[in-house]
């Protein structure tokens, strides 16, 4: 068995010791003689295993008494539909445009309601986050929407946007995990979770209670209410089991890997190993501004479209793979996920100066 280093942006690498345990626990899960992927959801045995997941995440990232934690399906682009059908109530919300993600919820919000783009940074191909501190925010607005981490272009909110006194929604997909969260932030906050915690066909919603309204339009159909999935504990009909499953397993590690302060510092390290290598390079350079930087996806570029396929090809070669950067950006990405040890990127860097050296 090899295993490469995998920097695609989603799905994307694993924890290892997730993997193995999975595997050890495949066919018979704790004694129960079965594969999670065949126990009936309303066992006791799975009943454990979602109560778990749910209780770990909550402990990880704080999650307060007063938020209820949902796993659906759906990915995270049912979210796009399902967040305004659900919020809008005043049928307005204002939308920041910093990427392809956040600019596919605004399009759906659209279908809903009045959806403003209060802010953009598409006029340099969102490679900066816009200054949020005094945006035009519609008084009657539900609610104020970001993308946290913009997976494609490779940067972050560091400073949560002035809502003026409306509830902040987030699509956290990238960068769930990845850092300390002040939960009590947000009225919601979602993430697929294939980017940074477990296979995809999970998408997690946390939402204030308050929010969980019985009110709604008869059009929202019924998987999509907040409200059933609420009541139901997310068991309403049967949920992605074996992928929760894994989710458990990852929140567990990320809880040995001292919590989220602790994934803090580690992915800190690595996003400066390579952040620096590109601030010196002559022939890699970043793609975004640097206060705006993202902590999990890192795009760059050479100044060549040949260089870059070359390097593309000869990293596959040496078992750095899916750095092909996104095709609306080109050139490379390397999304550096909690997963990725900080091994993975030591050696690609050393790889990229390898790489420079030999084609100067
Ligand atoms: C990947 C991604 C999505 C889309 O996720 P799906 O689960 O495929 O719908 C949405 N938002 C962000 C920030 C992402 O990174």
């Amino acid at each position: 068995m090899s295993r490469v280093y995998n920097f695609s942006a989603g799905p994307s690498v694993l924890p290892e010791v997730v993997l193995k345990q999975a595997a050890d626990e495949m066919l018979d899960y704790q004694g129960s003689g079965m594969s999670v992927m065949e126990m009936s959801h309303r066992s006791k045995v799975y009943d454990n295993i979602i109560k778990t997941a749910e209780q770990d995440l909550r402990d990880l990232m704080n999650i307060p008494d007063n938020y209820k934690v949902l796993f659906l399906q759906g990915g995270a682009s049912q979210q796009f539909a399902a967040v305004p059908m659900n919020l809008m109530k005043n049928g307005v919300a204002d939308y920041i445009i910093t990427g392809q993600w956040a600019k596919k919820a605004w399009k759906e919000a659209q279908k809903y309601g009045k959806a403003n783009a209060v802010a953009s940074s598409e006029d340099k191909t969102f490679s900066y986050i816009p200054d949020c501190s005094d945006l035009p925010i519609d008084e009657d607005a539900d609610y104020v929407y970001i993308c946290h981490n913009n997976t494609i272009y490779g940067t972050a909110f560091k400073t949560l946007p002035n809502t003026k006194g409306k509830i902040l929604v987030a699509d956290m997909s990238s960068d769930i995990l990845s850092q300390p969260v002040n939960v009590s932030d947000y009225g919601l906050i979602y993430f697929g979770v294939q980017k940074n915690v477990g296979p995809a066909g999970v998408v997690v919603v946390i939402i204030r209670e308050d929010l969980i309204r019985d009110d709604l339009p008869e059009y929202v159909p019924t998987m999509l209410k907040y409200k059933t999935q609420a009541d139901a504990d997310s068991l309403y009909n049967t949920p992605p089991c074996y992928g929760i499953y894994i989710c458990g397993l990852v929140f567990k590690w990320v809880k040995s890997m001292g919590g989220l302060e602790g994934m803090k510092v580690h992915n800190e390290k690595k996003a400066a190993i390579l952040y620096d290598f590109l601030d010196n390079s002559k022939m890699f350079h970043g793609t975004v501004v640097k206060e705006d930087r993202s902590l999990m996806n890192v795009p760059f570029v050479t100044d060549s479209e040949e260089l870059n396929a070359k390097f593309i090809k000869e990293a596959t070669e040496a078992g750095f793979v899916n750095l092909k950067g996104h095709r609306s950006v080109g050139g490379m990405r390397a999304s550096i996920y909690n997963a990725m040890p900080i091994e993975g990127v030591e050696k690609l860097v050393a790889f990229m100066k390898k790489f420079e050296e030999e084609n100067a």
